[in-house]
């Protein structure tokens, strides 16, 4: 039987891990070392390799959003190797690759928990940073780090074809594009926008023509169009010229918006056919006006969508190991992060930057 003071002991047990976080909204990301705990007998310990850059992680740190808690240590596009496993653990050993996503823990136990939902989580769900640390108090520290201990539930299997470092923003640009693509059954036959070509957009792209989709790109950026087009969008749309949007006035089934910043949704709801849908997933820190009559005519619905389920983010890692997807990356040491950010604030990244940990460890 086991000893209910040695159980105690291990479960406040913790480890210091280096990592990389912000402090204040206005400071930069920097080097900041804090606890974790030991793994207890569900959990999966991860050397982390590769941790992608959201634009969250950005709208997170300046506290945009206005829900950080400082200190803040971001990431939550993971991947890395296994390096212990609690005695419960079933699907992995020391050595598997894994992945982590935005989401480390829910109740598990309410209606959408059990639906396979835990983003809409009754409780809530906890986010890999900034969320509630239920086990040490305080908050989570996500991937900008050298180790992460996860609940294996919430723990991905990283398909052995694809590059690693390429898989690793599936884990939030993956899902967060693939989700509502399915939920709104995209595919052969529909004409399907999307809208901003960065992490989450160039995502988009190459599922929803995966899906076999006929997909269009509205970007402000003149100079992404070859890219585009090499992603899989199979027309470009500039979306700061009329003329152009005007072209496609009541023609689409879907479309995926992915703007991390103030714009017009009006002028994409205008370019919906009868009963078309304009999901939202970029979350953008100040509401955006909505008029009644880009709604009402035609029936069109407006919609958001945020991330998605542990076992519809399985599937998406299938489906991309499926169809040889994976993001178009710039790897980058942990100490660019902060130029990284500006580049990213000028929508310049081709398409997502990735945190090689070894630098960090180096
Ligand atoms: P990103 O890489 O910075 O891409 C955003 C893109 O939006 C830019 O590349 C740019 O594309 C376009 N854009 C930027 N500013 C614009 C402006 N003022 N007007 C029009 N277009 C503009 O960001 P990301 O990582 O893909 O994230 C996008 C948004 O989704 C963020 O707000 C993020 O927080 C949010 N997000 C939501 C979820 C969710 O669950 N719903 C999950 C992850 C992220 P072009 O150059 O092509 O115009
Ligand atoms: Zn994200």
């Amino acid at each position: 039987m086991s000893n209910p003071s040695v159980l105690a002991e291990q479960a406040n047990a913790t480890t210091t891990i280096r990592g990389y976080g912000a402090t204040s909204p206005t400071s930069a990301v920097a080097p900041f070392s804090f606890a974790r705990r030991e793994p207890l007998p569900n959990d999966v310990q991860i050397e982390i390799l590769f941790c992608g850059v959201c634009h969250s992680d950005l709208h997170t740190v300046r506290n945009e959003w206005q829900n950080t808690i400082y200190p803040v240590v971001p990431g939550h596009e993971i991947v890395g190797r296994v390096t212990a496993v609690g005695d419960k653990v079933k699907r992995f050993k020391p050595g598997d690759l894994a992945g982590v996503g935005c989401i480390v823990d829910s109740d598990r136990t309410c209606p959408n928990c059990r639906a396979g939902l835990e983003q809409f989580c009754d409780s809530g769900f906890i986010g890999t940073y900034n969320g509630e640390d239920k086990h040490l108090g305080g908050v989570t520290y996500g991937g900008y780090s050298e180790k992460i201990i996860v609940d294996e539930h919430f723990v991905l299997r990283i398909p052995k074809n694809l590059d690693l470092p390429g898989v690793a923003p599936l884990l939030c640009a993956g899902i967060t594009t693939y989700s509502p693509l399915r939920h709104w059954k995209v595919g052969k036959g529909q004409k399907v926008g999307i809208v901003g070509l960065g992490g989450l957009g160039h995502m988009g792209v190459k599922l929803a023509h995966a899906m076999g989709a006929h997909v269009v790109l509205f970007t402000t950026s003149p100079g992404k169009k070859e890219d585009a087009a090499r992603l899989g969008a199979s027309e470009v749309v500039i979306s700061k010229d009329p003329q152009q949007m005007a072209k496609h006035a009541g023609s689409f089934d879907f479309i995926l918006d992915t703007v991390s910043a103030q714009h017009d949704v009006n002028a994409y709801l205008e370019l919906l056919k009868r009963d078309g849908t304009l999901t939202l997933v970029g979350a953008p820190e100040k509401p955006l006006p909505v008029s009644a009559f880009s709604l009402i005519f035609k029936r069109r619905q407006f919609a958001g969508s945020l991330i998605g389920g542990i076992a519809e983010t399985q599937e998406m890692l299938d489906f991309c190991a499926q169809h040889g997807i994976v993001s178009d990356i710039e790897i980058i040491p942990i100490q660019q992060i902060n130029k990284a950010y500006e580049r990213m604030l000028r929508s310049d990244v081709k398409y997502r930057f990735v945190i090689d940990l070894a630098s960090l460890r180096s």
